[in-house]
């Protein structure tokens, strides 16, 4: 074959593949947490804990894993390594900064691994702030670096993602430029970032129905968004982009990221789950597996999950107020939005307390098969109120108090 014939075939496998991705109604979810989550302070990975995290997201069935930087680091060239041959469900992808020997490190370490499951994600500051402070170049000379090693990506990689870093901080015009000159030297994926995480739902809609607009290429790439938590918004924001048409989500594991974190993959995924019908779209995630997830990056990452967390935190399925308690006992949907076992959590866990009522008390009692009749429900009921701040009732205290009342 000679090398123009080679290349239009490639090209027409590329484009089949994102026409069908970007017709299949289906929200695709990208990770981050090896790459943006282990940026966060104190949540440095191994490369062989790298390794258990990407088989647990490939478990879930994430579509693509954000992988390392390998030019920033020998520890994340290891653990591409590592993963090549052995994660073999999501599309590997590493970072690049617009350079060409970033793009050669990442062939090197993705080298291996099957054409279509090794892509690269290119970078490159947009806003004002980053050409004039960080890059020092010209609008002219930014649209130039991205044509250059983007052309260059593709001619290495059949999946080349570029985004503009800052993008909501840059001006919706040149945005729009940066993505045509992206899309038209090959890049297969555009993404938005809210790097700094200051966009609300509303606002990160905007742009993507105007990104939209001023992109006439926009049919031969896929739609990526990828948000930051500085305002408690990622979550909504990343929704808010679904409704508008992003084919990508970009997310991390227990939302863990730089500062406030990245959009929560575990919370997009089941807003998405609940929410079908009103987003019109599906997702491959097994949502049974999101709580042993959420579990083991807490573990690894050693970033503790706080007792609210949504979807993992320990609290979720428990509650120690008794009117609650009493509709659980009834029927577990009167207080839950979701079943434990939808996302893979502990089954639900009565507390007992200051607050908690009759019922609970009484089914507590049951299970541990302690005698009791109404009245001396009731006293053990009024002596938990009386209880210190804090006190945790477990089995033992319980077992005590009911044979002091009884
Ligand atoms: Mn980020």
């Amino acid at each position: 074959m000679d090398r123009t014939f080679r290349q239009r075939l490639e090209d027409r496998i590329r484009q089949a593949i994102i026409s069908r991705h970007r017709h299949s109604g289906v929200v695709l979810f990208s990770d981050t947490t090896l790459r943006d989550g282990e940026q966060m302070p104190g949540a440095t990975l191994e490369p062989h804990e790298k390794l258990q995290i990407a088989l647990a997201l490939e478990r879930a069935g994430v579509h693509s894993l954000d992988a390392g930087f390998p030019a920033s680091s020998e520890a994340d060239v290891e653990a591409i390594r590592l993963m090549v041959g052995r994660v073999r469900g999501p599309v590997l992808t590493a970072l690049c900064r617009t350079v060409r020997s970033d793009v050669d490190a990442a062939d090197r370490a993705l080298e291996g691994n099957p054409v279509h499951k090794r892509g690269v994600s290119l970078f490159c500051g947009t806003s004002p702030l980053h050409r004039t402070y960080k890059l020092g170049k010209s609008r002219t000379e930014i649209l130039k670096l991205i044509a250059e090693t983007v052309g260059y990506a593709a001619e290495r990689f059949r999946i080349v993602a570029f985004s503009p870093e800052d993008a909501s901080r840059t001006e919706l015009d040149f945005l729009c430029e940066c993505y045509r000159e992206a899309i038209r030297s090959g890049a297969t994926t555009i993404g938005f970032p809210d790097t700094v995480g200051l966009l609300t739902p509303e606002k990160a809609r905007d742009f993507i129905r105007r990104i939209q607009d001023g992109v006439p290429e926009i049919e031969r790439a896929l739609l990526a968004v990828h948000f930051h938590n500085d305002l408690g918004l990622a979550v909504a924001n990343t929704l808010a982009c679904i409704a508008e048409g992003a084919n990508v989500v970009q997310c991390t594991v227990n939302g863990i990221g730089e500062r406030a974190g990245n959009a929560s993959l575990e919370e997009v995924v089941m807003a998405l789950t609940l929410h079908q019908d009103q987003y019109g779209r599906t997702h491959r995630v097994d949502t049974r597996m999101l709580a042993p997830l959420c579990r083991l990056t807490a573990e690894l990452t050693g970033i503790v999950l706080p007792l609210m967390k949504p979807v993992g935190g320990a609290n979720i399925f428990a509650t120690e107020a008794g009117i609650h308690q009493d509709g659980l006992l009834k029927n577990p949907d009167t207080y839950l939005p979701f079943r434990p076992e939808l996302v893979g959590g502990d089954e639900i866990r009565l507390v007992l307390g200051r607050h908690s009522g009759r019922r609970a008390v009484a089914h507590r009692l049951q299970g541990l098969g302690i005698p009791h009749h109404d009245a001396s429900v009731s006293r053990i009921v009024e002596r938990l109120k009386l209880l210190p701040k804090g006190t945790v009732v477990d089995d033992a205290l319980l077992q005590q108090i009911a044979a002091e009342v009884h």
